[in-house]
């Protein structure tokens, strides 16, 4: 038997824009997302590191939300 076709099925690679990745089951090879549970303020606990301000800040103004 040949085994030119691989099946994709059961892994699936998430790439973030904050550069964590995530490997997942997924239909999908490859997807990519703007926030993960790394960088994403709801799953941090909205703790912000000096190098993540700026990119929480543009989450929070892409998304309408008002950041105090
Ligand atoms: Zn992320």
């Amino acid at each position: 038997m040949k085994k030119d076709i691989q099946p994709n099925y059961g892994k699936a690679t998430i790439r973030c824009v904050c550069g964590n990745v995530i490997e997942t089951g997924s239909v999908k090879e490859e997807m990519r997302v703007d926030t993960c549970s790394a960088c994403h303020p709801f799953f941090t606990g909205q703790k912000q590191s000096i190098s993540s301000q700026g990119r929480a800040a543009k989450f929070m103004e892409k998304y309408g939300m008002k950041q105090k």
